[in-house]
Order: structure tokens, then C-alpha cells, then sequence
């Protein structure tokens, strides 16, 4: 009866999938499905990755975070990635990204897509390298598209192609100098190919046959930002925006083919500039979701780059980015571990939420007006149910214990709530011998 999500939305027909996404943002079906329609929402959803509990993606939505996982050459252990999976479906992350580049990736990859509730999404890029297990020059250009072909029967929800990485685009890379070049993974790949080949970039050029297997399988592509500036001085330079001109037109060929889309966006880039580049994104891309990779507003904080892009990331989300990628403290330096997993996402969900209130996301506000009727209360118990991270909220009450268990130790006696709250019950408060 229908093909893709957007294929159906076109004919009028709600899926289970949109009743779900529709359940989750208590919005009405129908307004999912006109979204969809129109391809301002997705709902990446492999045929085959029977596990999923879809998600929506996009305009009117509450913005959605994904969290980056994978094998390494650097980092083999397959049990510690999954557990790193576990706990960040566990945290609220919305998405998977697997990012594995060393091994046997298939069984990894299919053991993600029987399992794991949250979308799926794959750069076959890395893959191909590791797959055929030769040189970068001697892959060839139907070896490329086979890889995208094998991601698409293992179940997964969405792929990051980097189809705006042409010969046009690596022109004027090449006649605009950068500070950072290239820093993103799959467009050095692909840059590394063309260079070396002489030939255009295979995603590019049978960008069609990209399309069917998406169509097929109803795999939400997420065109890659081969150019995203890597550090502030190449933001918003020639080679991003050439690119975003080049996927904008991309984006219209996916939909010609009922195949849904999101674009990837940077990067490094100064705060001034991120509402700017949100809009500019919503007019060249005809208001397709945006994944943002950040941005991080400053180059200075290896280290607490998970802080540089939470604020990035809200200003972003605040202006329309609808899907964030989430940045650890280990950034610029090395692989994360479980802590360091923990801690971007967490700062991602801040950007994510703290954006969504700013958006007049319907009810998002709820939470926070909860936790200050707990606060009101001095409800501690309540407190912690309702914090973000509600294991280290209790961690650090307990650290240094108050007199007086119904204030903290930053003011004790001097607690500002309690005091308020007893003048205002018509009680004595007296501070210095209570
Ligand atoms: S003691 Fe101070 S910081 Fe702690 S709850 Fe009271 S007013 Fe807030």
C-alpha cells in the first residue's frame, strides 16, 4: 500500500508508526502525518529493525538527541559498547549512532538493530574501509553503494551519506583556504577517494540508485556536511554554504522519491552566527530537520566540550535545529568511556529541553514547574525524582549533610525558602539561635 513514511503521509494514511510519535508528543495523527507529508518531520524507520519505538524528528517536535557508539581499532571491547547502548536508551537518548570501524561491524550492527528501541543510524562510509579491507583508492565506486545496500537489509534507521561532497564542492574547498580543512570523518574519506580516483563522488553520481534502496527499505537519509567548519574561523565560509546549496537540491530529489530526509550541520561556529545559520539551513533546505553536530561555541575547552556544545546545541535547537548530536568531555582528545558517555548526554538533554521551552514546546515547561514546587516544599525525595541526572542530585546532598534536614548546606539557617515560607504560614523566624 505505501512505501515510505512520506509516501504514505502523501496518501492520506496514518501508519502506527505516526500514532506512536503522535502518542509521545501528545499531538493529534493528523498533524503528524501532514508534517511527514510535507517532510518537515521524520520518522526514520527501517522495515527491518523490528525492535524500534519510533521516534519523530523535526519542525513542532520536541527536539530529539543522539548518542555516538562504536568499535575501534583503539577500542575493541564489543561488551562495553553495548552497555555504553543500554545505558544511553536508559538516559533518554532518542538515537543510536554506530560509529564502529573495526571488526566484524555486522554482527555489532544487527545485534544493535534486533535489540535496541531507539533509531539506528550508520555512516557506511567508515564501513566500506573496514569491509573490504584494501586500500581507499582501489574501492570502487558499485563497492560504495553495496555497503549502503548491506546497512539497509541489517535494519538501520537513518544514514549519513556524504552525497554534497562533489567535485563543484571540493572545488571551491580547494580555491577558499580553511584553517581546519576537513574534519569530518566520512568527507576526508570521500575527498581522500576523489582526489586519488579522479573520479566524482559515487554517492553524488548514482545518487538515484541511493535513493531506491532507501526507498525500499524507508531509510531516512541524513545528508552528511563533508564541509562543516571545524573550528570558528571557517564558519559559514564558501564550502559550507556551496555544500548546504548542494544538499538543499539533494533534499528535493529524496522527496521526489518519497524518501525522507534530515541535513547534518556543524560544527564549530561563534554563538552570533547560529540563529543566522538555522535560517539560512530552513531556506536552502526547504525546511527539512537539521542535525547538528554542536555547534561549539568556542575552540578553547578541550575537555568540557560537552558544555561548549550544550550551548551551541540550545541556541541551535532554540532556532529551529531539530535533532542534536551529542558531544563528550572527551572531544578533541580520545574515546569516551562510560562517564564521559554519561556526561554528554546529559548535557545534550539540557540543550535539548532547556531549547524546547524556548520553541513553546506545549508542556515542556511542566517539568520545570514541578521541580519548583518541590523546591518550594524543600521536597528533597521529589527533588531528586524530578533532576536530570537524579543519582548525582542525591550524590552531592549527601556529601555534606545540613544541621537542619529540611534546608542544604549552602545556607543552612539562612535557607531563603524555609524562612519565606514560615513568615508567610504567620511563624517566628528568628535565623541565629534556631
Ligand atoms: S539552604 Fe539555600 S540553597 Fe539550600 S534550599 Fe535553602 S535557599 Fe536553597
Amino acid at each position: 500500500m505505501y512505501t515510505t513514511q512520506m509516501d504514505a503521509a502523501r496518501q492520506g494514511i496514518i501508519t502506527p508508526q505516526m500514532k506512536i510519535v503522535a502518542e509521545k508528543e501528545r499531538m493529534d495523527a493528523e498533524e503528524i502525518r501532514s508534517l511527514v507529508a510535507k517532510g518537515q518531520v521524520i520518522i526514520p524507520c527501517n522495515k527491518n529493525h523490528k525492535a524500534l519505538h519510533p521516534s519523530g524528528v523535526g519542525a513542532r517536535l520536541t527536539t530529539k538527541i543522539n548518542v555516538n557508539l562504536g568499535v575501534s581499532r583503539d577500542w575493541k571491547d564489543v561488551d562495553m559498547e553495548y552497555e555504553k547502548v543500554r545505558s544511553a536508551v536508559e538516559m533518554g537518548a532518542e538515537a543510536i549512532m554506530d560509529l564502529s570501524s573495526y571488526g566484524d561491524t555486522r554482527s555489532f550492527r544487527r545485534k544493535l538493530t534486533a535489540d535496541c528501541p531507539a533509531m539506528i543510524g550508520t555512516v557506511p562510509i567508515y564501513d566500506a574501509v573496514v569491509y573490504y579491507h584494501k586500500p581507499l583508492a582501489q574501492i570502487t565506486a558499485e563497492e560504495w553503494l553495496d555497503i549502503v545496500r548491506m546497512h539497509a537489509e541489517d535494519g538501520v534507521d537513518f544514514m549519513t551519506i556524504h552525497c554534497g561532497m562533489n567535485r563543484a564542492t571540493a572545488a571551491r574547498f580547494k580555491q577558499n583556504k580553511r584553517l581546519m580543512n576537513i574534519v569530518s570523518r566520512g568527507g576526508s574519506i570521500m575527498f581522500a577517494w576523489m582526489e586519488m580516483t579522479g573520479n566524482e563522488n559515487p554517492f553524488y553520481e548514482h545518487y538515484d540508485e541511493i535513493l531506491d534502496i532507501c526507498r525500499e527499505y524507508d531509510i531516512t537519509m541524513s545528508l552528511g556536511d563533508a564541509c562543516r567548519p571545524g573550528c570558528l574561523a571557517d564558519a559559514t565560509d564558501t564550502a559550507q554554504i556551496e555544500e548546504l546549496i548542494t544538499l538543499g537540491e539533494l533534499t528535493k530529489r529524496a522527496w521526489a522519491k518519497d524518501v525522507q530526509v534530515m541535513i547534518e550541520g556543524p560544527g564549530h561556529m561563534p554563538m552570533n552566527q547560529i540563529a543566522a545559520n538555522m535560517e539560512i539551513q530552513k531556506t536552502l533546505c526547504h525546511g527539512a530537520p537539521f542535525y547538528v553536530l554542536g555547534p561549539l561555541v568556542t575552540d578553547v575547552a578541550p575537555g568540557y566540550d560537552h558544555i561548549t556544545s550544550a550551548i551551541g546545541g540550545a541556541l541551535a535547537a532554540a532556532s529551529g535545529a531539530a535533532f542534536l548530536c551529542y558531544v563528550t568531555p572527551a572531544e578533541h582528545l580520545r574515546l569516551p568511556n562510560a562517564a564521559d558517555v554519561k556526561e554528554g548526554i546529559i548535557a545534550a538533554k539540557i540543550a535539548a529541553h532547556a531549547a524546547d521551552i524556548a520553541k513553546g514546546i506545549p508542556h515542556a515547561a511542566d517539568w520545570d514547574y514541578k521541580m519548583s514546587e518541590a523546591r518550594k516544599r524543600l521536597d528533597w525525595e521529589e527533588m531528586f525524582r524530578l533532576s536530570m541526572d537524579p543519582e548525582k542530585a542525591r550524590r552531592y546532598r549527601a556529601e555534606a549533610k545540613p544541621e537542619k534536614e529540611d534546608t542544604c548546606s549552602m545556607c543552612g539557617n539562612f535557607c531563603a525558602v524555609k524562612n519565606t515560607n514560615r513568615i508567610l504560614d504567620g511563624e517566628i523566624v528568628s535565623i541565629f539561635d534556631e
